[in-house]
């Protein structure tokens, strides 16, 4: 799948932000240190509780297969916020969060040879696969039930040092911002992936559910190949956002769409919405839920809701291929990232404004090396 030649906004000047020439390459410390600065979910709990706690943890040791990456940036993800509230119960205490890395290669263990130091590499959700079971050998390894994720499972990128099984790293461009390719990794590329599951017909019209990092990645993607984009959330400042990257139109959450859907996206966690999506759909029309987390799903109407072959489908994480088809697409075509940046400091600030909805398009953690721009 390839996006068209068009260029998402031309006109406007974040487009070219991620294609603009650094002037310096990225200067690597010349030591590492043995201490870094990091967050950890310490009690996971409301946001208003304080879960996270600033620590100092010592920077990890790559082990076989990994890499250490130094951390330029780490978008804030709704995950992270799961994590925090325990909405995902934790797998380890006192994990480190943050699953959209993006920076450099600062030292690997022996036998790692896919990056060289100061190589620019991301970090993203899905952390390790077995490489054995079912799902995995048939190329669908977002189900891998051995599967491990960063921010989950082993420290993420809430810090200034992490470790990363080499070959679940990806490659990024030299170029673009850190802020502005750290959205990519999780927001865009499941989103990327609930854009392949709802069956999106070409030319056909998408609904959006909810409209945060996520979705305004996604409907740029689906704008450029043709698609014609309903938005539908509760904030004011997301519908403006929506009609600014090309939405046909942005109403309120349960607006009805002006004519019926060949598919929709629903992205805000809220179960209730569930009906409503589905209710818009034409026949044989496909609804994708995109989050990890989603509230309680009321009764579903057999006749209004599901008959005439409209399917209901889940999105689990992604295969490192979706990563790699995502990351290959923005390249080639660069989207506008909205980014709120915070200081590495002020990560409890920056999951407390996603939880109240302060900010639009996707918050972004810039690491002590590299002011807020
Ligand atoms: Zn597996
Ligand atoms: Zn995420």
């Amino acid at each position: 799948m390839t996006m068209n030649e068009r260029p998402a906004t031309p006109a406007d000047p974040d487009a070219r932000d991620v294609r603009s020439p650094r002037p310096t390459p990225y200067p690597l410390r010349p030591t590492i240190p043995d201490e870094m600065d990091a967050w950890v979910v310490a009690r996971p709990g409301p946001i208003s509780s304080g879960p996270l706690e600033p620590v100092r943890l010592p920077v990890p040791a790559p082990g076989p297969g990994e890499v250490l990456v130094e951390v330029e940036a780490c978008g804030v993800c709704r995950t992270d916020l799961h994590l925090a509230e325990g909405d995902l119960p934790p797998r380890r205490p006192r994990t480190v969060p943050g699953h959209e890395v993006v920076g450099r290669m600062a030292a690997a263990a022996p036998g790692s040879v896919r990056f060289a130091p100061g190589n620019r590499v991301g970090v993203a959700w899905l952390r390790s696969t077995c490489g054995h079971c079912r799902y995995c050998r048939r190329g669908a390894e977002n189900l891998c039930p051995f599967s491990t994720y960063t921010g989950w499972d082993a420290d993420g990128g809430y810090a200034e040092y992490l470790v990363v099984p080499e070959e679940y790293a990806y490659p990024l461009p030299e170029e673009a911002p850190a802020e502005k390719l750290a959205p990519l990794l999780c927001a865009g590329i499941i989103g990327y992936r609930a854009l392949l599951r709802c069956d999106l017909p070409p030319g056909g019209r998408l609904g959006i559910y909810g409209f945060g990092g996520s979705a305004h990645l996604t409907a740029q993607v689906a704008i450029a190949q043709g698609a014609t984009v309903h938005v539908y959330t509760r904030s004011a400042g997301a519908r403006e956002l929506a009609r600014t990257l090309g939405a046909a139109s942005a109403g309120n959450d349960t607006d009805a769409p002006p004519g019926s859907l060949d598919a929709a996206i629903l992205f805000a966690p809220v179960g209730e919405l569930v009906p409503v999506a589905l209710a818009a759909l034409d026949r044989g029309g496909t609804l994708a839920i995109a989050g990890i987390h989603l509230s309680d799903v009321p009764p579903l109407n057999y006749q209004r809701h599901l008959f005439q072959e409209r399917t209901l489908r889940s999105v689990t994480a992604n295969t490192r291929a979706d990563g790699r088809a995502f990351l290959d697409l923005t390249s080639a075509h660069p989207p506008r990232v909205t980014t709120k940046p915070y200081p590495f400091a002020a990560a409890d600030q920056a999951l407390d404004d996603l939880a109240a909805g302060r900010f639009e398009g996707a918050a972004v953690l810039i690491g002590r090396r590299e002011a807020p721009a």
